[in-house]
């Protein structure tokens, strides 16, 4: 596997691909890798003739600095379960290479209500920080494809507004969540968490299977706030919000889309570590 560390040798490896024909897949990280990361590089790998992963901690999409300093870091661990996968290259650029150029001006584009809603609002600044980051990344290794995955759901519907807005003709590739046996997501956090928070987080994801078995049985508004109050009933969970939303525009349901068309997006600290979830049905 290559890796990649600078901007002038990620513009070459792009162009070795171009020159020889060669589609590119690109999968966007901060690292800490898990299987999660994995299964958007196996679908990059069906599809592209290179698959190439980035891992960037990218300092500006952090709204919450102590956050920031506890992302866990596995490089080297990461490298091995690239390689593992069959990954062709990876760019792990330092905060310097990627901002430090003279002359650079971040970059944003108009969200709309979707920036003032949800992880927009609990972490302002937030997709400010994804739209900047894979705006310089998306530029500098021009991909036929981007593989994102929908445990971020509105980060998906950012990068397809970003696609939209810069014009450029990459097709975003959204790929379902994987989840560890018992229904938790996988997710980089999940390394901050001890045993026994670990078990404490699975009640985020039992809340949102039950609000899903309870399509068109119960109240909308009933159902969402029994489960705010629910959870924060926990001593370690604390909820920012649970929502039952439609799932292509993020509005407030009024009574209950057709199936497929409905999504219940979660926040909650579980100890100290912020973890978000959401389920479509
Ligand atoms: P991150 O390193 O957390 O920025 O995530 C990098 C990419 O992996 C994003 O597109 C995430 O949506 C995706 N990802 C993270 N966790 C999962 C998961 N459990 N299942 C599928 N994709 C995931």
């Amino acid at each position: 596997m290559e890796i990649i560390y600078t901007r002038e040798a990620l513009t070459r490896f792009r162009e070795n691909c171009k020159n020889l024909n060669k589609t590119i897949g690109f999968v966007p990280t901060m690292g800490a890798l898990h299987m999660g990361h994995i299964s958007l590089v196996q679908q990059a790998k069906k599809n592209v003739d290179y698959t190439i992963a980035s891992i960037f901690v990218n300092p500006t999409q952090f709204n919450n600095k102590e956050d920031f300093n506890n992302y866990p870091l596995t490089i080297d661990q990461d490298i091995k379960l690239l390689i593992q996968y069959g990954c062709d290259a990876v760019f792990i650029p330092s905060v310097e290479e990627i901002y430090g150029q003279k002359g650079y001006h971040p970059f944003t584009i108009p969200l709309g209500k979707l920036g003032n809603i949800f992880e927009g609002e609990k972490r302002p600044g937030h997709f400010d920080g994804v739209i900047e980051i894979l705006s310089i990344l998306f530029q500098l290794l021009k991909p036929e494809q981007v593989y994102m995955g929908l445990k971020d759901y509105q980060q998906v519907m950012v990068v397809e507004k970003l696609l939209k807005h810069i014009g450029f003709p990459i097709q975003l590739i959204k790929c379902a969540t994987i989840r560890d046996e018992d229904g938790l997501a996988v997710s980089s956090r999940n390394k901050r968490l001890s045993p026994n928070e670990r078990q404490i987080a699975l009640n985020l994801y039992k809340a949102l299977s039950e609000i899903k078995e309870n399509y068109q049985k119960s109240e909308i508004s009933i159902l969402k706030k029994s489960y705010f109050n629910r959870l924060n009933k926990i001593e370690e969970i604390q909820v920012e919000y649970i929502d039952i939303v439609d799932s292509q525009t993020l509005k407030p349901l009024k009574s209950w889309n057709p199936i497929g068309k409905n999504i219940v997006l979660i926040a909650a600290f579980v100890g100290k570590v912020r973890l978000i979830d959401n389920l479509l049905f």
